[in-house]
Formats: C-alpha cells, structure tokens, sequence
C-alpha cells in the first residue's frame, strides 16, 4: 500500500524525525490559507500523487507548470495551487496520462546546503531490511545505481537491533556529514530505521535526505509503502490509504480477495496459483501475445468470486481473448466450469474464450463445459492453449 507525502511526513514526525512544517491543503484558498499559517514567507506548494518526479514533472496542459513550485506569497501560493489542484501531472512514474493532483502540501522552505539520498528496502539476498545513502540526492537514483553503483553505501541491520551507531559514523564518513551534524543524522537515520521494521514497510525513501545551512539533516521527500501482508496489524494505517490513487479494477480484485495486477497487452489470463500465472503469462509471450493481466484466483476461489475475476478481465477494454488456465489441486475443474457458466449468464463474454483444464474432476468439468451450448475453445496442454489464445487475439 501506497500513502502521501504528507501523510508520510506526519508519520515521521510522530517518530521524532526532523520534517519541515507544512499544511494539506485541497483548494487554493486553503493553500494561501496554510501559507499563512506556516508564517507567511518562503514555502513550497508540492503536488501530491502517488508518484514520484514531480519536481520534474509538469502539468499535461501546461508544460510550464512543474509539480513542485516556490512561492514567496500568499497569492503564489494560491495560484500555484490553482494550477496544480484538479490537473493531471505527468512525471518519470506516471507513464504518459499523468495523475490527477487532488491535493497540495503547502511545505516550509528549507535552507538547503546540500541534498543526499537515503531509501530502505529488504534485501532478499542477505534477508534483511538495509539502509542505502548516497551523496548523489534529489536526482534519479535508479541512473546512480545502473551506472556508479559504488557511490551508494549500504548497511544492513538486524530488525530486532536497529540500526548501530558504528553503521551511522560509518555512513556519515562517507557522506562528509561532520561535528554536530553527525548526531543529527544519528536520530534520522536510527529513527527511519525502527520505522520501517515497526510499520512493516517494504519500502522508505527518502530523496532528497538534506543537510540544511544549520547543519541538521531534515527528511524533505517521504516516499512510504507498506507490505500488504502486513496490513492486518496496522488497522490504523488503513485509514490512509487513498483508494483513488489506485487502479480501479484492481481495488476490485482486491476486494473479492483475488491478485491482481493489470498490464497493457490484450490477452486476459484467469488462472489458479501464481506460479502457474508467471508460467501462463511467459508462454503467452513465447508465443507472441501480451497478457493483459496477472490474475491469480488463488486455491480455494469460489464460484462468486471466478465470476468476479470475469467481470474485471471483461472489463478491460484492451482485452481482445482470454485464457483460462485451471490446475485442479485443491481447486475442483467442475468449480470452473459452474463459474464460467455463471458468468456467462451474467457478463457479456465479448471475445473468444480458451479454456485449459486439468486436474480433479477434470473429466467432469469438460463435460459441462461441452454440454453448456457456450462457445468454448478447449485447450489441451499448456502450448496448445497459449498458441490458441494467442491466435483468437490475432484474429480479433
Ligand atoms: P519529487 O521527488 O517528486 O520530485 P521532492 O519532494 O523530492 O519531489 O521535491 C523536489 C525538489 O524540490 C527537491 O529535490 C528539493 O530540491 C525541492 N524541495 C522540496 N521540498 C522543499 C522544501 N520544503 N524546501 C525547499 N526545497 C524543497
Ligand atoms: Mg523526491
């Protein structure tokens, strides 16, 4: 799960991390009213999307109206917050139709003297969370990491420990961070640290990390996200959550308790298990197609929920074919068959169905299927139905 900047900063703030003061703000009076009360003299007006770039990104009707703006007073504030309230801000991460800007965070400005980078992520290769700087902040890390990746210094921590003291003195020889800025970025960065493990995020970023003029380290990006596996824990978090920010078919999904996650190719795949959702998605590209989706209806699904998954892949208006791709372990063929059914009575099956079934009451499954008067494309073998499903979205 994703969240805001601002509601990222406030969270950083509950854990004593230094933060520059700022106001949400969902109209432009309320941002000229936030500029006054952040004491009316420089700020920064910060679209907020779930996306990052903004600095570099611009408003899709207005080039010149970048997604984070300086403004000195209260009607700069009020007109940059015009400009960006209600448009569609397209950055690196939004792909080409841009987000729609909902809200601004009307921000203090900072006296900055240099910018860092600061992210941590699990790192699956030694199994624990690592904190990651670098002197080369504010621009594209993922262009410092493919091309100078030395200049980022990493330090795993244990989850139970934090992050040692040792680790920041060690870090801060590396980013030239000296004399009492060092305690500075003691608290950040043990402070981020114990918020990631606590809130069990899957990723903090923090970019740009900056030493200010005074020589306190400040968190002036907060880019959050939360491991959905742990969400169960963190009832309070939900409330944060800003379902408009999300893919509407996969909120959907999510509901029904299906995986989901859309792509831009026109085959739709309705499998069972995600391992057998990577295969099917890799011999659909073998074989020259585009899945249009991962879609995982998982082990147990129930006819509800097969018709739902229907629903969303029909839904899709790139979707030109779709394959069903069922292994009967735990799931029954006949469950499939009775849910296709259903969901043919129910939703417009608009384009060519292929259907590959094995595994219990496979027999049966066929059966109804062959006995349904539905137009059915039977599959046998996984390269039988990835070439027939890929012909039918040719043909289509
Ligand atoms: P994004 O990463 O989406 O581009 P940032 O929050 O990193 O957005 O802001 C982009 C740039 O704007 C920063 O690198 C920084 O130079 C400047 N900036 C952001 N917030 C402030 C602030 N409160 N005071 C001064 N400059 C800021
Ligand atoms: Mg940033």
């Amino acid at each position: 799960m994703k969240i805001h900047e601002f509601q990222g900063k406030a969270l950083l703030r509950q854990a004593g991390i230094s933060v520059p003061a700022g106001v949400a703000a969902k109209t432009p009076d309320e941002a000229a009213a936030a500029f006054d009360q952040l004491g009316g003299k420089l700020a920064v007006v910060k679209a907020q999307i779930h996306a990052g770039g903004r600095g570099k990104g611009t408003i899709k009707d207005n080039p010149s109206q970048r997604g984070v703006e300086l403004v000195k007073t209260r009607e700069d504030a009020k007109r940059v917050a015009a400009a960006l309230l209600g448009k569609e801000l397209v950055t690196i991460q939004t792909g080409p139709e841009g987000k729609m800007v909902q809200q601004v965070l009307v921000e203090a400005g900072c006296d900055i003297d240099r910018e860092l980078y600061l992210g941590i992520v699990v790192d699956r290769a030694c199994s624990l969370p690592v904190l990651m700087v670098s002197n080369e902040g504010g621009m594209n890390i993922e262009e410092v990491a493919a091309e100078t990746p030395e200049k980022i210094f990493l330090e795993p921590f244990h989850p139970a420990d934090g992050l040692q003291s040792y680790q920041v003195r060690k870090l801060c020889h590396r980013l030239g961070i000296k004399g009492d800025s060092i305690r500075s970025a003691e608290k950040l960065m043990k402070g981020l640290c114990k918020l990631f493990v606590d809130l069990d995020c899957s990723i903090v970023e923090v970019n740009p990390l900056v030493v200010t003029k005074q020589g306190d380290l400040m968190a002036l990006d907060a880019k959050i996200n939360f491991d959905d596996n742990a969400m169960f824990r963190h009832k309070d978090l939900a409330e944060l959550r800003d379902l408009s920010e999300e893919d509407p078919a996969e909120v959907r999904a999510g509901n029904a308790g299906l995986s989901y996650v859309q792509l831009e190719g026109n085959i739709g795949c309705l499998v069972n298990g995600a391992g057998l959702a990577m295969s099917t998605m890799d011999l659909v590209k073998l074989h020259g197609g585009q899945p249009a989706n991962f879609l995982d209806v998982g082990g147990g699904a129930q006819v509800d929920q097969v018709t739902e998954a229907f629903r969303i892949l029909l839904g899709d208006k790139n979707v030109k074919a779709v394959l069903v791709n069922i292994f009967g372990g735990i799931m029954r063929c006949t469950t499939i068959a009775n849910a296709i059914l259903e969901a043919y009575k129910q939703v417009d099956f608009n384009v060519p169905l292929v259907v590959r079934l094995e595994g219990t009451e496979v027999e049966e499954g066929r059966k109804i299927l062959a006995n349904s008067g539905i137009k059915v494309i039977a599959a046998e073998g996984l390269t039988d139905a990835a070439k027939k499903v890929v012909a039918a979205a040719g043909a289509a």
